[in-house]
């Protein structure tokens, strides 16, 4: 039986159908930019180099600034939310198996491929969706990458636009989005926080919520705590 989609889900996958998926189509009215505070959109080719990055190093991550987040991101964080409760998930780290709960319809799959150019991607033969993830990445990136493809089988279910194989396209506002999604279905905030108090340590919380890190490092100075 087909759930019911609560009214903000359903904002936020008419925003998503109505952009180009380059920029935030919430942009032009933006509250956050408008008063000129830290916006993540203007900051996703530096957030994207983070992610990517081989090496850690701390001070790559003074630009980043202590949240206020945008409509269209509470949102990603709403939906990211109603997926732990939805497999009653309630503490870290988040089971990779819940990605089957993303589409009613067709099983999930994942496959792990020598795959060159990007993290991971979906594809949607008949019947099944398969979410393909780099073989040789760590499995904290893995578990990254699983969440960002699942946040694109979403959008698939939700909006409508022509499906067609695609890897990660760097830049671009979906991808952000998708990539912020991950963030708040393996980080929840009051977790992070929670345990930030306890451990206060970037490396061992990053391996308690199974997550790299570089994306532990962005949301622990998104949130503030560093
Ligand atoms: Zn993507």
């Amino acid at each position: 039986m087909r759930e019911k989609v609560p009214r903000w889900e359903s904002e936020l996958w008419s925003y998503m159908s109505s952009s180009d998926g380059m920029h935030c189509p919430l942009a032009s009215h933006c509250q956050i930019r408008q008063s000129g505070k830290w916006c993540i959109d203007d900051n996703m080719e530096r957030l994207n180099q983070l992610l990517d990055a081989k090496g850690f190093n701390l001070r790559n991550y003074d630009f980043i600034e202590c949240e206020a987040c945008g409509r269209i991101f509470k949102m990603v964080e709403m939906l990211a939310r109603r997926y732990l409760k939805r497999g009653r998930v309630r503490c870290p780290p988040v089971p990779t198996g819940l990605v089957s709960l993303f589409d009613e319809q067709y099983p999930v799959e994942v496959r792990l491929l020598p795959l060159k150019v990007y993290h991971g991607a979906i594809w949607h033969p008949k019947g099944v969706w398969i979410i393909q993830l780099k073989a040789g990445d760590t499995s904290a990136a893995k578990r990254f990458t699983l969440f960002h493809e699942a946040f694109h089988i979403l959008a698939h279910c939700r909006t409508t636009p022509v499906f067609r194989k695609r890897g990660t396209i760097q830049g671009s506002f979906n991808e952000l989005l998708a990539d912020y999604f991950a963030t708040c279905i393996l980080m929840p905030r009051e977790w992070v926080k929670e345990k930030w108090v306890d451990v206060h340590d970037l490396n061992k919380v990053a391996k308690i919520f199974g997550v790299p890190q570089s994306a532990m490092c962005i949301r622990l100075k998104r949130l503030g705590l560093i």
